[in-house]
């Protein structure tokens, strides 16, 4: 479809401004929202609207400069800034194959003589620049805003294959040498279980927990994330070296990390070949690639053909396709979640993608579908990324059929009718009215009930069955519940409602921290909830406070500080709490000495794993009564590690390598009893 200027410049502003906000969630967050594809495809709308209308050009448009990982705010000063002695670039990239033959072509245009290629993979991490002078490591820097980046060298070092001193004695004075520091596969899912574990947000892949991991302030939590690094480019002046590939095999003698898989190629076919070798057998490799980087291999040549303000003109990557399948969009459903935000979801025909059958995908938010310019029946491309639920990347536009037409975003609540409502700094749209919106209520229901939160034995089914019964509209209404209101739902037998209520009279015992978490207060999760119950010791207190006085609080920032003290502002709330308190439930107590069975384990940081006799909730409540720290992963602070039944093989090599004292249940038990 043809463009006016007019069109070309309000779809160009929605771009930047997409691409920005992307760009935010990917270099700073870590947290992306789209696959790189669909970014990509964003990106390359963008230059050709650009190239079309050059008028629209501005040089701070995101698809000429590169995207930065510089905090800002609050942030902005937990790394020491350096500059770069030249510029860290990104690299144009395709995913077309025919393109590389017209990169191909213009090099041979612009040079009379012949030349070679080094083809490398492209490693899915977060690039590092390594400086090193008279042999001896001097700074490793991110790659930053591209002119200056953060001085991370102590979590460098933290990498085993990072050599503090260089080998030999025929290095330069000065070297800066680059490369990629990455996860590997496994300590990726490690990481990612042992947070699903903690409940802490999952990193959506290895690239986004490897640069989140490289910014870490304490480089000994950096230092058990398993990072590595390979290195890819190494720079001198003046240069000593003729070729790419000679100065790569330098490095390696000298002690750096190279990559084995990189390959000289005399011709574009050579290249060719080379990527659709590694586009089948790159899955085998023990860590993440999203393409190949083909490099011109004369240094000379390099220098001739320059840079454009974003990336070398010598080199160009080709990236993989994510797996991905075409289907048609059959309608979009609104999804409400216990703290209101309204998802859309797409209803797709459903299609077989990398072993299992789509037949959903979430669409995020109302400017995801308007970036992605979706319509009920269109074809659309899923991906599976690195993430659990599939995503609809983008839309075929040349089967677009003549009855599709555009799915309306509601203005109003899909569950309770309420106008929906959009902060400002939000991407999603709320339903405001938390109270009486059934959908969001049966979610916190559900939430109060977790294990984690009042460990009550009623799940979906039971809430649900509960609310529309009329039983349960508050928290508070499960300590009214008697065993024959149960008795009379069909199937509910005598022994699975004594079990509901002996459960509910239990949960009176629940420590107030956990009291706290369970209310399902917007963004108070297990850990804020320690730091407010061990803050205030009391929810009185609690419920006073202003935000002033929550912001002085670890753990707790301006978005957590609003939404607590919104949470108490409305009315509804504070009766609830005021039953809860009638029903007996522990609204005070910090996790201090007076709750607390003994001091054995004071000072001791365990971890557990495996099973055990117990639930590992309740390892975990004994170690805290003891006075004890519960750790998630082992570290040379670690004290014990408390290894269950099939406790896992990783963390028992880890402990006994780092000299950690392992017991078992037993031992654990005597140790507490003895006291
Ligand atoms: P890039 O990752 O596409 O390519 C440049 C980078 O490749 C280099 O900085 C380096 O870190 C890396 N690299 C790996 N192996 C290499 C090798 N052998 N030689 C040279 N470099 C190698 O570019 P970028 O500027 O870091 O990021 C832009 C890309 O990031 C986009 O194309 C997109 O794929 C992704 N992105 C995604 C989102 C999102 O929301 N999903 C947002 C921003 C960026």
């Amino acid at each position: 479809m043809k463009k006016n200027i007019s069109e070309a410049s309000n779809r160009i502003k929605l771009l930047r401004e997409e691409i920005e906000r992307h760009n935010k969630s990917y270099y700073i967050d870590n947290q992306p929202i789209i696959s790189d594809f669909e970014y990509d495809l964003l990106i390359n709308e963008l230059q050709t609207l650009e190239n079309k209308f050059p008028e629209l050009k501005e040089i701070n448009s995101p698809s000429v400069r590169v995207g930065s990982d510089i905090l800002q705010g609050e942030e902005k000063n937990s790394f020491v800034q350096r500059s770069h002695k030249h510029p860290m670039l990104s690299l144009s990239n395709t995913y077309d194959k025919s393109e590389l033959l017209s990169f191909n072509e213009r090099i041979i245009k612009s040079t009379n003589t012949s030349f070679r290629y080094v083809c490398e993979l492209k490693i899915d991490g977060s690039a590092i620049s390594l400086t090193y002078r008279n042999g001896s490591l001097l700074y490793a820097l991110t790659r930053g805003d591209g002119e200056k980046g953060d001085d991370v060298t102590a979590n460098i070092l933290k990498i085993k294959s990072v050599p503090k001193k260089l080998k030999g004695d025929n290095f330069p004075e000065e070297l800066e040498i680059r490369g990629e520091v990455f996860m590997p596969w496994l300590a990726f899912e490690e990481l990612n279980r042992v947070r699903e574990e903690n409940e802490d947000p999952l990193f959506a892949n290895p690239r986004n927990a490897a640069a989140g991991s490289l910014k870490l302030l304490n480089s000994s939590e950096a230092g058990e994330r398993g990072l590595d690094i390979i290195l890819y480019h190494v720079i001198c002046e003046p240069s000593i070296f003729k070729t790419h590939h000679e100065a790569l095999e330098a490095a390696e003698s000298w002690g750096l990390p190279i990559s084995e898989h990189t390959r000289v190629c005399s011709t574009i076919g050579e290249v060719i070949e080379y990527l659709d070798y590694w586009e089948v057998n790159r899955k085998a490799l023990p860590y993440p690639t999203d393409g190949a980087v083909i490099k011109i291999d004369s240094i000379d040549l390099q220098r001739d053909l320059g840079y454009t303000s974003k990336s070398p003109r010598w080199a160009t990557a080709y990236k993989f396709q994510a797996e991905r399948a075409l289907t048609r969009l059959i309608s979009v459903d609104y999804q409400v979640g216990r703290t209101g935000a309204v998802t859309p979801v797409a209803n797709l025909e459903p299609v077989l993608l990398s072993g299992t059958t789509v037949k959903r995908a979430s669409l995020h938010n109302s400017d995801q579908m308007k970036v992605l310019d979706i319509h009920i029946n269109d074809f659309v491309y899923v991906e599976k990324g690195g993430e659990i639920i599939p995503k609809i990347t983008s839309v075929e536009l040349s089967m677009r059929v003549a009855e599709a037409n555009r799915p309306m975003f509601p203005e109003i609540c899909p569950d309770c009718g309420t106008n929906l409502s959009r902060a400002e700094d939000e991407a999603k749209h709320f339903c405001p009215n938390s109270t009486g919106c059934p959908t969001q209520i049966k979610g916190r229901l559900i939430h109060f009930c977790s294990r984690k939160a009042m460990d009550i034995m009623a799940g979906e089914a039971t809430v649900e069955l509960l609310f529309n019964a009329g039983m349960l509209k508050s928290p508070a209404d499960f300590y009214m519940l008697r065993e024959s209101d149960l008795l009379q739902f069909e199937g509910w037998r005598e022994k699975a409602a004594l079990r509901l209520i002996s459960s509910i009279e239990n949960s009176k015992k629940v420590p107030f921290d956990r009291v706290l978490f369970a209310l399902g207060i917007k963004h108070v999760g297990e850990t804020s909830a320690k730091s407010l119950a061990n803050h205030f010791g009391n929810i009185d207190s609690l419920i006073s406070a202003t935000k002033e006085q929550l912001t002085d609080i670890e753990d707790v920032g301006d978005i957590v500080a609003g939404s607590i003290t919104d949470f108490f502002s409305k009315t509804d709330n504070i009766m609830m709490i005021e039953k809860l308190k009638e029903h007996g439930l522990s609204l005070k107590g910090k996790s201090d000495n007076s709750n607390k069975l003994s001091e054995i384990l004071r000072g001791k940081n365990i971890v557990i794993s495996g099973n055990f006799s117990v639930s590992r909730e309740e390892v975990k409540t004994i170690i805290e009564m003891h006075s004890g720290k519960n750790s998630s992963s082992i570290s040379s602070k670690s004290s014990y590690l408390l290894a269950g039944n099939e406790a896992g093989p990783a963390k028992l090599e880890k402990a006994k390598k780092l000299g950690i004292e392992i017991i078992t249940e037993e031992q654990f038990k005597r140790l507490i009893e003895n006291n």
